[in-house]
């Protein structure tokens, strides 16, 4: 496979086209405009410019990274392409338009898979033009560092759809789990009732924030805390991960915790806003309660 199609240049996309182009495939990146998808290739020309500075890469070999990426405004241009990954907003009705418009390009052989976080990969299949040649491709942020991919299969996804994506997965050197298509994979699936839990424990008064942050950091070896990786995450994310969980199981072990939904119905989102469960307004994050 030659050319590989990235559908949304948000931080995924350019993430996926960045790791593809690094692996020698040609990309094609599109997102709802032209002028959009140059903004999400000057996005990664920029992280890489700091990768030289770092003498991570040289300047040499990032140059040639970024001529393979070509930014187009249509994806009528994507007609090339081996493999599609559509990384769009998390939102099904747009995942399902750009499904209709990719069906009408589609080589006969060529793979279309989605990054989603939580939607159903059998349920968007629906959409695809060929339900066979459809799957879930799960990255984890930020792509270039992180080394685990999830590939979700629905219940149509042939084993030749399988193949050709973890053979893509191995090229850009990743590590691939496979999931079946339940809600929240593998890894949100755990994930995302050990950050809830911090929010009851806060909500209820176990702790502070800052002790089950250091509790969790210190107690258990992870890198983070949990309330400091749901800020990182964004708690508009999470609560909707959260909510996918509990009503794709209908378990209530799932039910999200009234302070994160209070956090999330205040707009605090956490990094990107400013404000979560830490101030960023400062140049060092301050606990809020
Ligand atoms: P983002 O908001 O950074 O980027 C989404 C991009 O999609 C934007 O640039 C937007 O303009 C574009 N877009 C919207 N409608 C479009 C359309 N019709 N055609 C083309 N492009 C369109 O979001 P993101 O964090 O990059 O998430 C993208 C996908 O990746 C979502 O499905 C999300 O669930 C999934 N995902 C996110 C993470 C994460 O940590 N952020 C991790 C794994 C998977």
């Amino acid at each position: 496979m030659q050319a590989v199609g990235v559908i949304g240049a948000g931080q995924m996309g350019a993430g996926i086209a960045q790791v593809s182009a690094a692996a020698g495939y040609r990309v094609l990146l599109s997102d709802v405009d032209q002028p959009r998808a140059e903004a999400g290739k000057a996005g990664i020309a920029k992280r890489l410019a700091r990768d030289v500075e770092k003498g991570k890469i040289d300047a040499d070999a990032r140059d040639r990274l970024l001529e393979r990426i070509e930014p187009v405004g249509d994806v009528a241009a994507m007609a090339p392409c081996g493999l599609v990954i559509e990384a769009a907003t998390e939102r099904e009705e747009i995942k399902r338009a750009i499904f209709a418009q990719v069906g009408k390009v589609l080589g006969t052989d060529a793979v279309l898979a989605s990054n989603t976080s939580s939607i159903p990969i059998t349920r968007l299949a629906q959409a695809a033009p060929d339900a066979g040649r459809f799957i879930g491709v799960h990255f984890f942020n930020p792509v270039p560092v992180m080394g685990l991919i999830e590939v979700i299969r629905g219940l149509a996804t042939s084993d030749a759809t399988v193949t050709t994506i973890e053979s893509y997965a191995a090229a850009l050197g990743k590590q691939v789990v496979r999931a079946n298509d339940a809600p929240g994979f593998i890894v949100n699936r755990i994930l995302m009732p050990m950050l809830n839990e911090a929010c009851f424990a806060l909500g209820e008064g176990v702790a502070t924030i800052r002790d089950i942050d250091l509790a969790c950091q210190l107690g258990l070896n992870h890198p983070m805390g949990p309330l400091t990786l749901a800020d990182f995450i964004g708690l508009d994310t999470c609560l909707e991960i959260t909510r996918v969980l509990f009503e794709g199981t209908g378990d209530p072990k799932f039910r999200p915790a009234p302070l994160l939904v209070k956090y999330v119905e205040a707009g605090w989102y956490g990094r990107k806003t400013g404000r979560g469960f830490y101030d960023y307004s400062g140049s060092e994050p301050v606990p809020t309660r």
